[in-house]
């Protein structure tokens, strides 16, 4: 798997400005979840998260990555042979006057775009063309930076639920039955069953077997989707930048 490009982690102490992201690393694989798992895709992953999820994959990210102009980004990206992009995290919401900008010029050159969020903070602004997947975070799975009410992240999860369009999705990782049983409370409470297959299932990495979950699925009756990791069957579960 190559990796063409990858930020510095040293990181920097110059001030950040609208016009700078901060980034821990571009590179290009293979979709791993969700509509559109299986494609070749290259991933934006932004730096920097509010939450402290307990199955989180990508650690790394919790740390400031390097600063870039949004000129060097797209210059990084239009490296590759490879019309799909997936910008991800940490929280890529968290760097919003810096982000929205970009996805504009993304679309504008013909981008298709996906955006993974864990859909606590605002989502307003994104356009529709942007394929929303929302890792709805159960209350038990994470906790938060010094300075983050949790109890205060719910509202605008729900908020952001009615800025869904007809291609964004829903996920939910599950680390227990207990966990599995709060997704369908959730969802039944908020009337999602309408998304049928774009409510994803993700067993916890290690955690949950997959099988389990499938089963699971099975008997709760609802058309939504079991969703494994692909990246993580055909490399190294512990690897980076695929
Ligand atoms: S929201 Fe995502 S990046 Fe942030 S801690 Fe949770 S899994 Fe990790």
């Amino acid at each position: 798997m190559r990796t063409p490009w990858r930020t510095s982690r040293a990181g920097g102490k110059r001030r950040s400005t609208v016009h700078e992201l901060i980034v821990d690393e571009i590179f290009y694989s293979i979709q791993g979840e969700a509509r559109d798992a299986g494609r070749p895709c290259v991933f934006l992953r932004l730096s920097l998260c509010d939450l402290r999820c307990h199955y989180c994959d990508t650690k790394y990210s919790w740390k400031r990555g390097r600063e870039l102009s949004s000129d060097e980004v797209l210059a990084a990206l239009a490296g590759h042979r490879c019309r799909l992009i997936c910008i991800t995290g940490g929280e890529p919401m968290l760097q919003r006057d810096a982000l929205l900008p970009l996805i504009d010029a993304l679309l504008g050159a013909g981008y298709e775009l996906i955006l993974e969020t864990h859909g606590m903070a605002p989502l307003d602004g994104v356009p529709d063309a942007v394929c929303k997947v929302v890792d709805v975070k159960i209350p038990n799975s994470f906790g938060v930076v010094k300075g983050v009410d949790k109890e205060a992240l719910y509202p605008t999860l729900e908020h952001n639920l009615t800025l869904l369009g007809d291609r964004d999705q829903l996920k939910f990782v599950i680390g227990s039955r207990d966990d599995f049983d709060w997704a369908l409370r959730f969802v039944e409470r908020h009337r999602l069953g309408p998304l049928g297959d774009r409510l994803l299932f993700s067993p916890s990495y290690g955690v949950v077997e997959p099988h389990d979950l499938a089963e699971w699925l099975k008997t709760s009756g609802l058309p939504g989707r079991l969703n494994l990791q692909l990246h993580k069957l055909i490399w190294d579960p512990e690897s980076r930048g695929v």
